[in-house]
């Protein structure tokens, strides 16, 4: 490490955070929200940010919440800023794991962990705010709703978080997610690629409907559809090359109401999963050219909606070995983990990395002694996340920032 961040010194000050990292998160737990409007997620936010003496800025279109830390420093670079990213979001399923600080909020669970990155964003604001005079510019904290779906990201960016910051030497971005994936306390990098665009698909078979004993008659959606989900992955396997990885799923099929009528339509949906944005256009247009043919084969119309998800999510392979060394420093070598392959899973952290460079990495969760194939997962029901490592978390958000920011 160049900056000599002291990282024995950050852990345990980050360590003595971790009870008020945790009465945050629990109370946060308490009342998950869904989507881009989380009024009491805000409002305790907001006063978190007071609290360490910071102005919020609320949202326009959405509630989130943005904040500035200005570094004090003198030496060195002067006026690079470096946006941490915890995001809000809780997930519509009702929490069965018991806890005593369970969701009061009937079906709706903080099951993907977003509680817990508040909680570490705000220690991470903490352990800066008290090393104010060992870095210059700034660091923005990015609160964001609206994570699991909802493009929350893409709406802080329309709304100008990276304004003045977006082609500005130094401008960077870094987010940590948790995850009962990884062993709790491990740090899990991945230098390019991380993520997949994550793309709803909708697509209505047209036929004409009739009396199930004389299909000739009539144009049997359901046959088509069928024919068609196969042809799908038939391209998939056979025109896209399988070292660039492309998922379709069809996830819903949709027709008919009895046994002897045939129906007018057929719908399917699913979700296309890639890579990189040019797979991810190349196999929009295929699947455009498989619905068409297979229609005009059999005489149906079929209507392709792509609704478009996230982009690939990729970090910047210089700042991944920033990352890398300041985590190695942090938790020691043993503790992280370069992730062999990419998660088809998807983020709109990427919307932010797509305007300026930076990371995002797992902080595992696992809790000691739960084996992967019976822990589980982010979005269960069931999920439980070990808080201790929330700790590392907020000391790595810390690091980071700092390893990026300090005069060298
Ligand atoms: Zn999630
Ligand atoms: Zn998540």
């Amino acid at each position: 490490m160049t900056t000599g961040i002291a990282p024995a010194t950050l852990r345990a000050d980050a360590d003595a955070l971790l009870p008020s990292m945790v009465d945050v998160r629990r109370r946060l737990h308490r009342i998950p929200e869904i989507g881009l409007h989380l009024p009491k997620t805000q409002a305790i936010v907001a006063d978190e940010v007071r609290g360490l003496g910071l102005e919020p800025v609320l949202g326009r279109s959405t509630t989130s919440v943005t904040a500035v830390i200005e570094g004090t420093g003198t030496a060195g670079t002067g006026d690079a800023t470096i946006v941490l990213r915890g995001d809000m979001d809780g997930l519509p399923l009702t929490e069965d794991t018991g806890l005593d600080f369970s969701s009061e909020h009937p079906g709706a669970m903080h099951a993907c962990g977003h509680d817990t990155h508040v909680a570490m964003l705000l220690g991470g604001a903490r352990l800066l705010l008290d090393r104010r005079d060992r870095f210059a510019g700034r660091v923005v904290l990015m609160f964001q709703p609206g994570e699991e779906g909802y493009h929350g990201a893409r709406f802080m960016l329309e709304d100008g978080l990276l304004d003045g910051i977006e082609g500005t030497p130094g401008a960077a971005a870094f987010a940590i997610h948790i995850s009962t994936k990884y062993p709790t306390g491990t740090l899990n990098v991945r230098h390019g690629p991380m993520l997949a665009a994550a793309d709803r698909l909708l697509i209505t078979v047209r036929g004409r409907g009739g009396h199930a004993s004389e299909p000739s008659l009539a144009v049997d959606p359901i046959a088509i559809a069928a024919e068609l989900i196969l042809a799908l992955q038939l391209m998939v396997t056979r025109t896209v090359n399988a070292l660039d990885p492309a998922v379709i799923t069809i996830a819903r099929v949709t027709a008919g109401t009895t046994n002897n009528i045939i129906p007018p339509t057929a719908e399917l949906e699913g979700t296309l999963r890639t890579l990189s944005e040019e797979i991810r256009a190349d196999v929009k247009e295929r699947i455009r050219q498989v619905a068409a043919g297979i229609g005009a084969a059999h005489g149906a119309d079929i209507d392709v909606l792509i609704d478009p998800g996230y982009p690939v999510t990729v970090n910047d392979e210089g700042f991944t070995d920033l990352v890398r060394g300041v985590a190695t420093d942090l938790a020691g070598p043993d503790a992280v983990h370069e992730m062999g392959t990419p998660i088809m899973g998807a983020e709109d952290f990427a919307y932010v990395l797509q305007r300026v460079p930076g990371a995002m990495i797992f902080l595992g969760a696992r809790p000691a002694g739960l084996a992967l194939e019976v822990a589980p997962m982010n979005h269960s029901n069931l999920v439980i996340f070990d808080e201790a490592p929330m700790a590392l978390g907020a000391a790595t958000y810390a690091a980071v920032a700092l390893e990026h920011l300090a005069p060298r």
